[in-house]
């Protein structure tokens, strides 16, 4: 049901002689269908956080486990929505949100049909034929949405997504993953820098911070909102 498990994860990055410890001995849960936010200063280590969750960075120890099985690698039980978007270029609206359903054996017209399925609920219907470069930023980052979403997978892991957003793109954006959050009940590790967004995201934040010299603490907070 897409619980994470986070058991005693450092990563080390070594160029030469230098060493820079991104994240200490950081264990934590995230339960099936919760909401959790990361928030801290630039360089206290979120993306490294998020990178080894999705499986693009290996730890220096410990290990990351979904529903008990721990990940080697990337998987698509885990979808990543960047803060560039990471579209492709070359490809229309539809063949972006198309792209993650090519691999699991659905025929052509079942693809187009899951496809569109994601570009309506993302608001993108009518665009579908036009390509990234005639789309705003907050439409491509619905675009990325949707192509994350449509190959279901149990753990959105998103790395800043709306930092490139002025506030009232920003807004309706939150608003939009909160009600696609509340619908399909996915688990959701959401990072950014900005602590207005965390707090209003989610009632579970985790604060992580750069304190002086390598160590590196983090805060595990549940917002009381009755
Ligand atoms: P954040 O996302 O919170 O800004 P990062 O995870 O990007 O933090 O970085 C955490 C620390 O690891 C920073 O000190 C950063 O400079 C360092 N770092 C990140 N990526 C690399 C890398 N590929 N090689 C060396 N150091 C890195
Ligand atoms: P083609 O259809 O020409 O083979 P693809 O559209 O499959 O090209 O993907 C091109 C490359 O982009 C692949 O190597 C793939 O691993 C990489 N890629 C896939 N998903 C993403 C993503 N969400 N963000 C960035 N790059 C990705």
């Amino acid at each position: 049901n897409g619980r994470v498990t986070v058991s005693d994860l450092n990563k080390v990055y070594r160029s030469g002689e230098e060493e820079t410890k991104a994240i200490d001995d950081l264990s934590f849960e995230v339960e099936g269908g919760e909401f959790l936010t990361v928030v801290g200063p630039s360089g206290c280590g979120k993306s490294t956080l998020l990178y080894l969750i999705a499986g693009f960075l290996d730890p220096t120890s410990g290990t990351i486990a979904v529903d008990g099985d721990p990940i080697s690698g990337p998987g698509t039980d885990r979808g990543v929505v960047f803060q560039d978007y990471a579209l492709f270029p070359w490809r229309t609206v539809e063949d972006n949100v198309m792209y993650g359903l090519e691999e699991n054996g659905a025929d052509e017209d079942e693809r187009r049909e899951t496809a569109q399925r994601f570009i309506d609920m993302m608001g993108l219907s009518g665009h579908e034929e036009k390509y990234p470069k005639e789309l705003s930023g907050g439409m491509k980052q619905r675009v990325a949405l949707a192509r994350t979403l449509a190959y279901d997978p149990k753990i959105l892991l998103m790395d800043e997504p709306f930092g490139a957003l002025d506030q009232p793109l920003r807004e309706s954006l939150q608003d939009h993953l909160l009600d696609i959050w509340r619908d399909i009940g996915k688990t959701v590790v959401f990072i950014t820098h900005d602590v207005e967004e965390a707090v209003y995201l989610s009632e579970r934040v985790m604060v992580m911070t750069n304190q002086p010299g390598t160590r590196k603490s983090v805060y595990d907070i549940d917002l009381d909102r009755t």
